[in-house]
């Protein structure tokens, strides 16, 4: 039997579609190897988002090319945000790769399996939950439902690389997540880098909400999460199904990226601050017990310290629960790059970016230890280091001791100590 192995680097978004493929490559015949030297085919499922990513992108090309010269028939495909719309430059770049298909074209794919000998389609792919019934070793599913974004916000590559905005039609993610609860499954996280946009390209026009109240329907599922969300896109609609739908989880991924309206303008945003802030005290009156996080870039060209400083008291006045913080680092080929110098030198980035990460450590040491004797609901994933973990519907990781198989079970928990980055309890009886 041929063996396969998936190098994921990246977002969720790149490892549920990693997912996807494993399970199509288990439905055609291939098993999965534990490493990259024992398999016949290795498929590099890259990201490009920040020059780091790349790097490792372009260092993990050249492993393979190493690999390949030892072993010529081994297969090598790459995919993911990578590969751009001139293949036959990356073909001419990186000879040792042997096919390269856009992120989430799996009729491409499909293709060259085909081309191989192997006998399959599209569908059989779109299908791959349906053909597996084992159950998973996780009782959390990451589900892509819209591809590609069509924002063009100025610093952001993902638009040229992943393309325009096609959804999942809503019958096969529902279908799919059913498969999926069959299957052991409990909770799922919705992706799209814009999940706000989900379902206006496809016949009648179903939105998120929709999609959430059909997914609230499905027996034996018990939470739903969503990310990303956009906040010029976020709808009224999609914040009362949220208040009111008993199964999505209060958690929204919310990001803001600055706190200064000049940059957010010259970032092509499309609010203003004032505007977010109005979004986050409605999302906060109708959904009260929500958590919030978001992400902010630190120096964007022409970061002023005092539009830095507008950053910095927005964090302090919104109070997030979580705050993703990046340095700008320009991506070629897209609007900022074009326009605008990288002039905030390496020495103020780093510095404001550990100005964020400290006020928010302090944010969030105050919020964790709210929870403090309180008793949550905790999914249970798995054990590191001789403790349970989970997540609380709020998405709070919280630790415990037990001596039970707890994996895949809704425990209740009793906080007994709280960190910026997580909680610890003990288990307060099984639900
Ligand atoms: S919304 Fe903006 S940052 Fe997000 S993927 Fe689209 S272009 Fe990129």
């Amino acid at each position: 039997m041929p063996r396969y192995f998936i190098w994921t680097i990246g977002c969720q978004m790149n490892k549920a579609e990693s997912a996807r493929i494993a399970s199509y490559l288990d439905s055609i015949g291939y098993q999965v190897a534990a490493a990259p030297k024992e398999a016949d085919l290795v498929v590099l499922n890259t990201c490009v988002v920040r020059q780091s990513a790349e790097n490792r992108v372009l260092g993990t090309l050249g492993l393979l090319k190493g690999l390949k010269r030892e072993r010529p028939n081994l297969s090598i495909l790459v995919t993911g945000c990578f590969v751009d719309s001139n293949i036959e430059g990356l073909k001419r770049r990186f000879p040792q790769v042997d096919f390269f298909f856009k992120p989430g074209a799996y009729s491409q794919l499909t293709s060259w399996t085909q081309k191989q000998g192997i006998s399959t389609t599209e569908q059989g792919l779109l299908r791959c939950a349906h053909n597996d019934t084992g159950k998973l070793s996780s009782p959390c599913a990451f589900i892509p439902i819209i591809q590609g974004c069509n924002r063009f916000c100025s610093y952001c590559i993902v638009p040229y690389r992943r393309g325009r905005e096609i959804s999942r039609p809503l019958e096969e993610v529902v279908c799919e997540v059913k498969e999926l609860v069959k299957r052991g499954v409990k909770e799922v996280t919705l992706l799209g880098q814009n999940v706000d946009s989900y379902g206006h390209d496809l016949p009648g026009n179903p939105d998120l909400a929709d999609l959430l109240t059909e997914l609230n329907g499905i027996d034996d599922l018990a939470r739903i999460r969503f990310l990303t969300n956009h906040p010029k896109d976020i709808s009224q609609k999609l914040i009362e199904a949220i208040a009111s739908l008993n199964k999505v989880c209060e958690h929204l991924e919310l990001p803001v990226q600055s706190g200064d309206d000049d940059i957010l303008k010259a970032m092509r945003r499309g609010y203003s601050v004032e505007q977010y802030c109005e979004l986050l005290r409605a999302i906060r009156h109708h959904i009260p017990p929500v958590s919030l996080s978001t992400d902010i870039i630190v120096g964007f060209p022409g970061e002023t310290e005092d539009q830095f400083e507008h950053t910095f008291s927005l964090l302090k006045e919104m109070r997030f629960d979580v705050v993703h913080v990046a340095a700008y680092s320009p991506r070629s080929g897209t609007i900022a790059w074009r326009k605008y110098e990288d002039n905030v030198t390496p020495e103020v980035k780093k510095k404001r970016l550990s100005r964020v990460e400290q006020v928010q450590a302090g944010i969030a040491a105050e919020i964790n230890s709210t929870y403090q004797g309180k008793i949550v609901e905790v999914l249970v994933e798995s054990k590191k280091k001789g403790k349970w973990y989970g997540r609380t519907r709020s998405d709070k990781l919280v630790f415990f001791a037990d001596n039970n198989d707890c994996s895949g079970q809704l425990m209740k928990i009793r906080i007994e100590k709280t960190s910026p980055w997580s909680l610890q309890g003990k288990v307060e009886y099984n639900s």
